[in-house]
């Protein structure tokens, strides 16, 4: 029979791994708290309508991307392809939003039906942040500031590059449209198909192809820039300004345009050069006309995603001692030299988890050599390992071995707290 295995594109995320995962998603944690950012829990499916809504129906994403399905009662649902959406769709539905600032994060898998490979899959995860009430562009450089922060307690600061750029209002971004339109008419023999289908219902895409023919003749497209409306081009001259009198360094990409359609004003990528083609860490921008889409209001809002994947590979490679450096619970192996002694080790273990619960304590369950399991508990990353004798009577015979420096002492099951907490402080 054949093993039934895991869905393409759809990862297991294993012990050691999931480590190095835990302590990033705790970096994240602390970091976010320390701005007064709140969590907040979604479902991972909503209604399809959602993102046909807010995303675009012509988006990769709208497109080809979504797991749709209709459940039982015939609803046509949807597991969420991103964070945004559904965060206004439930800070609306809650009050959260209506004149009053809410700074918000969340962190969880998204789905999207492309192709897998390294930094692409179709289950990955997301911490998103969201920011509600506030026109910026202060609060546009609070989160690149959180950003860097985050990429330095990483150790990543030196490998990720901060791309902004601003589409200006809708209006203006519309206009913009109509131009470019124009231009690619013009051009049309040097297009490729995918460029040709979205030339009039995507048109913008065309600016971030990743094909290198179009790359080149993009060169020569109208830019943005020139067309954004007065006042977006005043908040972008302000963000800039502020990334400059801050020292934060940035590069202003004309063709930086984002995949989904709500986004307007500002835009911001952050990539690596280390992940091959899936560049892009973290992306984001400003959504200031998202939530009157969705309600009967407007607040203005503006909000990034990483790509946890992507994040914790560039840990993985460019920061080895990572996993070392953050691991600070060192475990206690327990060793019974008999099955008679099992007891008592059970009872003792216990005790020192309520005296020590800042420790790993394994026992040993194995009833093989003593030699065996001691190779065992070492190659499991023991710091110390407690060996208890053959019975209840030789009980001040109990031997303990610190591994890091390879020192042993025979002392009474009496002095074991004592002892550990001497070494281990
Ligand atoms: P890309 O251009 O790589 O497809 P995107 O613009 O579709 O990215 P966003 O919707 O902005 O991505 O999502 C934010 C981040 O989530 C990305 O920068 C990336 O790090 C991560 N991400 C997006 N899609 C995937 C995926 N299929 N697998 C793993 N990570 C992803
Ligand atoms: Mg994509």
């Amino acid at each position: 029979m054949k093993n039934i295995q895991s869905v393409r594109g759809m990862k297991d995320y294993l012990p050691d791994n999931v480590l190095i995962w835990q302590q990033v998603e705790n970096i994240l944690k602390n970091i976010l708290n320390s701005y007064g950012y709140k969590e907040i829990r979604l479902p991972i499916i909503e209604h399809v309508a959602l993102y046909n809504r807010t995303i675009g129906e012509v988006t990769d994403l709208v497109e080809k991307e979504m797991y749709n399905f209709t459940d039982r009662n015939g609803d046509s649902l949807v597991l969420r392809p991103e964070g945004t959406a559904g965060c206004v769709r439930s800070s609306i539905e809650h009050g959260l939003i209506y004149n009053q600032e809410q700074r918000l994060w969340y962190m969880g898998p998204m789905f999207r039906h492309e192709r897998p490979q390294c930094g692409r899959y179709r289950q990955f995860h997301q911490i998103g942040v969201e920011v509600f009430g506030l026109e910026g562009p202060d609060i546009d450089v609070e989160l690149i500031m959180i950003n860097i922060r985050l990429w330095k307690a990483l150790g990543l600061d030196k490998y990720i590059r901060l791309e902004i750029n601003s589409l200006g209002s809708l209006d203006s971004c519309n206009n913009y449209r109509k131009v470019l339109i124009g231009f690619l008419e013009k051009h049309k023999n040097l297009l490729d198909e995918n460029c040709k289908r979205r030339m009039y219902t995507n048109p913008m895409r065309v600016l971030d192809s990743k094909n290198p023919n179009i790359k080149c003749l993009m060169e020569y497209a109208p830019k943005i820039s020139n067309y954004i409306d007065n006042d977006s081009r005043t908040h972008f001259k302000e963000l800039c300004n502020l990334l400059d009198k801050l020292n934060i360094s940035y590069k202003v990409n004309h063709h930086l345009v984002r995949g989904l359609d709500y986004y307007n004003r500002t835009v911001i990528e952050w990539i690596s050069d280390f992940l091959g083609a899936q560049g892009t860490v973290c992306g984001g921008g400003r959504y200031d006309d998202l939530v009157k889409q969705l309600s009967s209001y407007s607040t203005p809002a503006i909000g990034f995603a990483i790509g946890m994947e992507r994040l914790v590979l560039l840990v993985e490679t460019l920061n080895p001692n990572f996993k070392l450096r953050n691991r600070c619970n060192f475990d206690v192996h327990i060793i019974t030299k008999s099955k008679d002694i099992k007891v008592i080790a059970l009872d003792l273990t216990e005790k020192l988890r309520d005296a020590m619960p800042e420790f790993t304590f394994i026992t040993t369950f194995r009833d093989s050599s003593v030699k065996k399991q001691i190779t065992r508990a070492i190659k499991k990353g023991a710091t110390i390992i407690l060996i208890l004798g053959e019975n209840a009577s030789n009980l001040n015979q109990v031997t303990i071995k610190d591994l890091r420096n390879g020192k042993q002492q025979t002392i009474s099951i009496l002095d074991i707290l004592s002892t550990l907490k001497f070494l281990l402080k």
